[in-house]
């Protein structure tokens, strides 16, 4: 099909909550390189939001899914599923976690934390901490509760009213949030560096202030990992970072390689909000996704995808830093490993975007006015040095030299 068909067809039948789409469709892949259907190359240096963390194709992933799907796709929650429990060890073995309850999205795993936090305070018999404190700018996904804890407010006001019990305070004010946990909350949920917001980092202290809170007020901490968890910060979670460990940790994007999947983890304590019957999935935790996370973890793992976010994102970073000396639209470079935000000034990130598109360059943008780039976690130190000219040719040709 020509493009513009696939443009015309979107434009009849699709509800129109993407807007105008960058005006190309991908046929095929194999590593960072995506092939549209008018057979253009792109690199690409956002990896679908973060999600292909193993490039696009990888022969394990694949191999993973087509033995799978031509044994069983489904059978649902109501048996035993050998993959199901693999693949909970795996992610329980490398973190702080006791258990894990599969879902298949960012936003599920989400739900799924903020019910079991409220489930867990319910069954101690203290219904009335019922409240969730989340931060400003964070992103937690599109569902209602998740649009409740999301603080962004224009995701909220077309839907309102709201569920009930979500409260919002800045990101990185300790005062703030201790003004805010008050004896009715059951949780605080927050992301160790905003990804949809800007790519805004939280600090160490700040994230250890608010594990102390937690503790002294009998309260679980939330970290929500979709998107920096899985070695996209240069750990596996962004948690290690921060010498702090959540009670309740969610994960996505990354976990399936690109196959729909989220988790849900938790210590045995907070685990134990969930009752049989309490919450469940019919699709979650399924043959078929369980075989892509495992093969997706396992190669993060194993191929130690990890130490190359680190050490590409280090690099990524000083390149990034040595163009801002010499341009002035580059306002500041935030982030860590392969979670990089640039904020522009003076130019708009979304020419920016649009620019380096027509170079063949895939990027994304976030917050306020801040270039976003989430690599595959197999990008290398030399993808990056091709890149950063063509970001330079980009801000000059926007009007953002000297
Ligand atoms: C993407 C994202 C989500 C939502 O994930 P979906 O799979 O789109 O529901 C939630 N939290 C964070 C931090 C995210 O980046």
């Amino acid at each position: 099909m020509k493009l513009e068909e696939i443009i015309d067809l979107d434009h009849k039948y699709y509800v129109n909550t993407f807007g105008e789409r960058v005006p190309v469709c991908f046929e095929s892949g194999k590593g960072l390189v995506l092939k549209s259907t008018e057979g253009k190359e792109y690199i690409d240096l956002f990896a679908g939001v973060a999600v292909s963390a193993l490039g696009h194709s990888h022969p394990a992933l694949v191999n993973a899914i087509t033995e799978q799907a031509a044994k069983l796709i489904h059978c649902s929650n109501y048996y035993y599923v050998e993959s199901q429990g693999k693949l909970a060890k795996l992610l329980v073995e490398n973190s702080f976690a006791d258990k894990v309850f599969f879902t298949n999205s960012g936003a599920e795993a989400n739900e799924a934390a903020l019910k079991l936090a409220r489930g867990y305070y319910s069954k101690k018999g203290q219904a009335e901490k019922f409240e969730f404190v989340s931060l400003n700018h964070s992103f937690h996904g599109r569902t209602l509760a998740t649009v409740a804890a999301t603080g962004t407010e224009k995701y909220q006001a077309p839907f309102a009213p709201m569920p009930a019990g979500f409260k919002k305070v800045d990101a990185n004010n300790f005062p703030q949030l201790d003004a805010a946990a008050g004896p009715s909350v059951c949780a605080i949920i927050l992301e160790t560096i905003m990804g949809e917001g800007g790519v805004i980092p939280l600090t160490t202290d700040y994230l250890q202030k608010v594990r102390k809170l937690c503790d002294e007020r009998d309260i679980l901490m939330i970290i929500d990992e979709v998107q920096t968890g899985l070695g996209r910060t240069g750990n596996l979670f962004g948690y290690e970072a921060h010498g702090v460990v959540p009670d309740i940790m969610t994960l996505a994007k990354a976990l399936g390689g690109g196959f729909p999947m989220g988790a849900m983890l938790a210590s045995n304590k907070a685990a134990s909000g969930f009752a049989p019957g309490d919450h469940g999935s019919t699709y979650a935790g399924g043959p078929l996704a369980c075989a892509a996370g495992l093969a997706a973890v396992g190669e993060i793992i194993n191929s130690n995808l990890t130490a190359n976010a680190k050490k590409v994102g280090e690099f990524a970073h000083a390149k990034l830093l040595e163009l801002q000396a010499e341009l002035p639209s580059i306002k500041e470079v935030r982030g860590q490993g392969l979670m990089i935000g640039v904020e522009l000034t003076g130019v708009v990130a979304g020419d920016v975007k649009s620019k380096c598109f027509e170079h063949g360059y895939l990027v994304g943008i976030a917050g306020n006015n801040t270039l976003r780039l989430l690599p595959p976690l197999i990008v290398t130190e030399k993808d990056i040095q091709d890149f950063i000219p063509v970001l330079k040719l980009v801000l000059i040709e926007l009007g953002g030299g000297n």
